[in-house]
């Protein structure tokens, strides 16, 4: 009998730093969605942002730090290697490359990041190669546009083990414990001089302190 191997989880994000609010999720779906393992992928150049506060380098030490010691945690810097611009679509077919075609891959994205997802580039093409795994986030659930709803509704599923079934073309909406913290709010904290201990791991806070990171303020700073 043949067996299909377990499904990859895909984070991909500018962890600029990587905290809290990315890593507690990634557990809790590596563990309900009985992943083989979780990949984060720092993104090298960003598609739809301005330049990160930190090089690349730095963002894929801090995703390494915080990760170290969970097995199934495996930090991926694909995006790094790459020249141009770091699109989704262009990691996820070279990991259908390096995992072959039976190997399920679940693409993760936060609620707020799917919203967009339409201005992605080639995002019809995602879901031929991977499913999509949408994390609920805390903030006010605006609407789905409905290019997206159109989309969602003949791949959406309701069971965790849907994605087990085949490799790619499933759309699945997961609850995670919501943690309101994001990358802008512990740079802003820091660019005041204040402390985001507890936001993110202390490894990546000393990795942070010990280099005096994000001491300038912000151009986006919605704390104010
Ligand atoms: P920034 O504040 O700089 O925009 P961020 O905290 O949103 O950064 P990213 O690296 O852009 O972090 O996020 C990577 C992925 O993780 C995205 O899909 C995003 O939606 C998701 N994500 C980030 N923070 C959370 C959170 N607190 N809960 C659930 N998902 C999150």
């Amino acid at each position: 009998m043949s067996h299909v191997p377990r499904p990859i989880g895909i984070l991909g994000g500018t962890f600029d730093p990587i905290h809290h609010g990315h890593l507690r999720p990634a557990l809790e779906l590596l563990e309900m969605l009985q992943l083989a393992e979780v990949r984060f992928i720092p993104c090298r150049i960003p598609a739809h942002r301005g330049t990160p506060h930190i090089t690349a380098e730095q963002r894929f030490e801090l995703v390494q730090l915080a990760i170290a010691g969970q097995p199934d945690f495996v930090a991926d810097d694909r995006e790094l290697r790459r020249e141009g611009t770091s699109y989704m679509v262009d990691t996820l077919a070279s990991l259908r490359e390096d995992f072959g075609q039976e190997t399920p891959l679940c693409l993760i994205v936060g609620a707020d990041a799917f919203r967009e997802l339409y201005t992605w580039h080639r995002w019809r093409d995602m879901t031929r190669l991977a499913h999509i795994v949408v994390m609920q986030r805390p903030g006010a659930s605006q609407p789905v546009p409905s290019v997206l709803e159109e989309w969602i509704a003949p791949r959406r599923v309701h069971e965790a083990l849907m994605l087990h079934g085949k490799p790619a073309g499933s759309i699945l909406f997961q609850p995670v414990t919501q943690l309101d913290i994001s990358a802008t709010q512990i740079r802003v904290l820091l660019a005041r001089g204040q402390s985001p201990r507890y936001l993110l791991p202390e490894a990546v806070l000393a990795y942070i302190a010990d280099r005096t990171l994000y001491r300038r303020l912000p151009v986006l700073n919605p704390l104010t």
